[in-house]
């Protein structure tokens, strides 16, 4: 580590090298300001980047993106012709990676520094790194993400008599074989949530998903959308990015089911068509609604 950088007066720090951190250190480069990514893993990409660490959320194994490449990619920065509509947790460390090349910016960023603190002294920002160093910056960028900490529910009332393995998330980097047979709840419905409900519909016996707070459930891959590459696929997935809270608002509304109260109980994908479409493809077409009554038939169906 070069003594200078901690005794000179930088333009702007940057805490944090996943995707946020390193779009915000491209632009302030850009202005001609003289910058500095600290990132606290030893790994750019945050998030994106796989860790067997069981404390550290983000990818498992088998993620891949759930929104499509093409509202994915960076603007003025194309993904590869090569990678896939929805392109795994690997393609898109490449890519970041890449991103970085093209723009010169890995020497503009500096792994293994976590931030403890950041102080303002005399009109400029002290940044405390948890090593003892320090640096100094007229600006900060926050780029801390929002994936750090895993919420650990066990101490939380509603599981109280719940008597079987309580995880969290972060410690779920890939389903085991031995999951076979087995029911699962998982509570939820982030990005997070999502990934491990598809992972486990195929291979436990029966997952029941509870999302608390409501979730938009969209089909990922729809017939006849026209083919990538192509700039029209990128106009009408761009449009119906924007269109699919209300279309799906429509159709959920069409049940008369608020979308907070929804159930969602996924059984692993059927076969043909449907087990190629991922994530809530399958989960779209097997929602079911509580009736009135809290029975398991949806709402239409319900006599009471
Ligand atoms: C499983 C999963 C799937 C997802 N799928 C998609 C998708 O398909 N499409 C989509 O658009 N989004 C998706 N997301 C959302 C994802 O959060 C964003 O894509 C994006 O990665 C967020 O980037 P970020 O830089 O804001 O945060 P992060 O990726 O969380 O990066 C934050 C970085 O800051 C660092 N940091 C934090 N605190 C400190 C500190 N004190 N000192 C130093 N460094 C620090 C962290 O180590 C980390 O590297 C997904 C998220 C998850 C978890």
């Amino acid at each position: 580590m070069d003594q200078s950088e901690h005794e000179q007066l930088l333009d702007v720090i940057i805490i944090g090298a996943g995707w946020s951190g390193l779009l915000a250190c491209k632009y302030c480069l850009a202005e001609g300001l003289k910058t500095l990514a600290l990132e606290g893993r030893d790994s750019l990409g945050g998030v994106w980047s796989f860790t067997e660490d069981r404390s550290c959320p983000g990818v498992m194994t088998t993620t891949e993106t759930t929104s499509s490449r093409c509202i994915t990619e960076i603007s003025d920065f194309p993904m590869p012709v090569t990678y896939p509509d929805f392109p795994s947790h690997h393609d898109i460390i490449a890519y970041l990676k890449a991103y970085c090349a093209r723009f010169d910016l890995e020497r503009h960023i500096r792994l293994g520094q976590q931030v403890s603190s950041v102080q303002k002294i005399d009109g400029a920002w002290c940044v405390m790194l948890a090593d003892g160093f320090r640096y100094n910056a007229r600006n900060i960028v926050v780029c801390s993400g929002v994936h750090q900490h895993p919420n650990t529910v066990s101490d939380d009332a509603k599981f109280n008599r719940f008597a079987g393995e309580i995880l969290h998330s972060s410690e779920v980097k890939a389903i085991p074989p031995d999951y076979a047979g087995k029911t699962f709840v998982v509570w939820g419905g982030g990005e997070s949530a999502s990934d491990v409900t598809l992972e486990l519909s195929k291979v436990a016996d029966r997952v029941y998903w509870c999302i608390p707070n409501g979730q938009w459930f969209v089909p990922k891959v729809v017939p006849n959308w026209p083919p990538f590459p192509s700039p029209l696929r990128k106009v009408v997935d761009h449009t119906s990015a924007c269109a699919a809270p209300v279309v799906t608002h429509s159709w959920l509304l069409a049940f008369h089911q608020p979308v907070s109260a929804v159930d969602v109980r996924v059984q692993r994908p059927r076969s043909g068509g449907m087990a190629n479409g991922r994530a809530v493809q399958p989960f779209f077409l097997q929602q079911e609604f509580r009736g009135a009554c809290g029975c398991q038939k949806r709402r239409g169906d319900c006599q009471a």
